[in-house]
Parts: C-alpha cells; structure tokens; sequence
C-alpha cells in the first residue's frame, strides 16, 4: 500500500508525516496537510517562546498569581515536572534564563556570562519554583521571575497529537516526525515495523548509525552535534544543567530513548543528556528506560551503550541493523 508524505516547516524545525493510504489524490494530501498544520500551529501558539503571543509568554511575563492554563499547557508542564522529579532535576523547564543567558534562546546572547551572573540564575530557577494544580488547571510561579522553556518537551508532545488526530481520522498506520522526535504507529507500507534511523553524532555530514524498527512507539534524541556553537575553542552545548547553570561538557555525544509517549522519550532524553554518560546510563538502567547512548571516545569515534531494556526491545524486533 501506499505512503503519503507531508512535510512543512513548524517551531523553527520541520515536520514530516508517512500515513499509509491507498488515496493518493491531492485534495486528500491538501486536506490531511491542513489537518496537521492545525494541530502544530495550535501548540506553536500555545509553547513557543519564540512569539511573545504565546500563552507560554503570556504566563512568563506574568507574575506569582495563579495562571489559568490551557489543558494542553497543563498536560506538558504535568509531565515536565515528573521527569524533573525522576531525573533529580537535571530535566528543569525553568532554565528558560539559563537557555537565553548562554545565546540559544530568543534575546540570541553573544557573551559568555561570568560566575556571579550565573549563581544569581541558578538561585532563582528549580522545577520546585513552579506549582501545577491539575484540579483548578492553574500553573502558578514561587518567584515572578521564573520564565519556562518546553523546547525539550514541546516538539515530543506535538508528534503525540499528530499522531492522534491521524488515527482519529481513520489513519492508524503512521509515522510523525516533529524535529527527529518520531511517534510510530501501526506498520509501513509494506506491512512491516516503521524502520527509524539514529544519525551519527558527527557535526558535518548526516549519516545513519543505527536503524531500528519501531511500533506503536516513539523515539527521541537529544545531542550536543547539532545545537551547539564554539566559543574560544570551546564547544558551546544547548543543553544546560541546572545544576551548575552551565552547558554539559561531557562526552555523551547523543542519547536515544524509546517510550510508548513521545512526549516522554523527548523529556527523557535531554534528562538522560544532562546526566551523562556515567549517572545517565545508571538512571536508565534503574528506571528501565530503554536508551542508547553514543559516547565520543575521539573525534568522530562513538562507543556504544544500550540499557537491557532497549537491547531486549530492538533484539526481540525484526529488522534492526547496525550500520557501519
Ligand atoms: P532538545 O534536547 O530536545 O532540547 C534542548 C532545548 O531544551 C534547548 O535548546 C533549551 O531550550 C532547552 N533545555 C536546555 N537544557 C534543558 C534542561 N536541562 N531541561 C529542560 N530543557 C532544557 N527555534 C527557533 O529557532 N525558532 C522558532 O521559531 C522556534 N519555535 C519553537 C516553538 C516551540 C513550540 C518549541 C517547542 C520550540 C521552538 N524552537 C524554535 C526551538 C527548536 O524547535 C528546538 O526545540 C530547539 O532547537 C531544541 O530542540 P532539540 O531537539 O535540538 O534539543
């Protein structure tokens, strides 16, 4: 059978949606675009820290009283905060100072802030700063100047409600990928498992490391190859931790996590991408979290480490290749 594609550009990415159908038509392809768009356009204008509009902005700029937030808010800033809870803190939506103060947020900061200017931060951000009352559907800060971010949450979220308005129009069988998050659903076109690739972590070109088949799952990765900017010789990552309010500097070149949300694996792999390559693979291996990890042992030279549950995972699948 037949896989259509659509792609588009969305929060400064791309998306790109495979749904097996035999309609091929273009009014079909017009109408199921249009559909998509609506769904990442809707949480664009919802999450973007990149438009002022936003009702992520409008709660920023706001100050310590309670903020009626949308259940789409509700329900990432919920799952932001249990992966903050699991991770120790290393996963932390409040780093949104942090992300600007290092350049790759909005306001594109050029100089490397000093010490104190980065304890001050680190002193008014914490995941405990901010307060989430599903009840009321209320979000609600401890200090007026907590500002959150959802760039590593937002994207996983937007796959998962793609996915669910294709299958609630009749489209079980798809693949949504939202800026490399991937949500999985049912098979291809040929009736096997979604077959996704892990690039390799190498800065210049775009290679595969791994292919792995993938169903009724997603997969997400966080990386310091792509996101990142040199600075004095210095490799700059967009991943803070919170922690230290500054940019990972271990060699954990990239890390893949497979949950049944995409919304999940996203959070989880930045987390695990704060952690490292020591505390990060031990979390996983605790927590069950299926992961792949690509170490940097020299330039453009990876180990490779995966928790007993993704090598169970993929061993048990059909159709995963290694590729050399
Ligand atoms: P990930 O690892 O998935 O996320 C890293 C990002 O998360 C960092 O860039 C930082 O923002 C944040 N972060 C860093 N450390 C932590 C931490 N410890 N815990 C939690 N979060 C952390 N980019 C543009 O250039 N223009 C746009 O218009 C734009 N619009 C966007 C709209 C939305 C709704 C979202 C969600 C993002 C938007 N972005 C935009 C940002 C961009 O899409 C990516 O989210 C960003 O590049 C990081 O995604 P990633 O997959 O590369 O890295």
């Amino acid at each position: 059978v037949d896989e259509l594609l659509i792609s588009g550009p969305t929060m400064g990415t791309t998306f790109n949606v495979k749904v097996v159908t035999d309609d091929q038509s273009e009014g079909f392809r017009e109408d199921l675009e249009e559909k998509v768009r609506e769904v990442v356009d809707s949480i664009d204008d919802r999450m973007s820290t990149y438009r002022p509009d936003s009702e992520i902005e409008t709660f920023n700029r706001g100050g310590t009283e309670p903020f009626l937030a949308s259940r789409e808010l509700l329900a990432v800033v919920e799952e932001a905060q249990r992966v903050s809870r699991l991770t120790g803190g290393a996963f932390d939506i409040t780093v949104g100072p942090l992300v600007d103060i290092w350049g790759f947020g909005p306001s594109g900061a050029t100089e490397t802030p000093d010490d104190e200017t980065l304890r001050d931060l680190v002193a008014v951000t914490g995941f405990e700063q901010l307060e989430v009352d599903v009840e009321r559907g209320t979000l609600r800060k401890v200090r007026e100047s907590c500002r959150i971010d959802l760039s590593a949450i937002a994207k996983g979220f937007a796959a998962d409600r793609v996915s669910e308005a294709l299958t609630l129009r009749g489209f079980p069988n798809h693949m949504v990928e939202v800026g490399g998050e991937v949500c999985a659903r049912g098979f291809n076109g040929s009736w096997q498992p979604w077959r996704i690739g892990i690039e390799r972590p190498t800065a210049g070109g775009r290679s595969v490391q791994l292919v792995i088949p993938l169903a009724d799952l997603s997969l997400a990765t966080s990386g310091d190859y792509r996101n990142f900017f040199e600075r004095d010789g210095v490799r700059i990552s967009h991943t803070i931790d919170p922690r230290t309010g500054r940019p990972i500097s271990h060699n954990l070149a990239s890390v893949s996590v497979i949950h049944a949300s995409c919304m999940t694996a996203d959070a989880l792999a930045t987390a695990l991408g704060v952690l490292g390559p020591e505390a990060g693979f031990d979390l996983a291996e605790q927590q069950d979290i299926p992961a792949y990890f690509l170490v940097r042992v020299a330039d453009n030279v990876f180990e490779e480490k995966e928790t007993g549950v993704w090598s169970a995972l993929i061993e048990n699948s059909p159709g995963a290749e290694s590729v050399d």
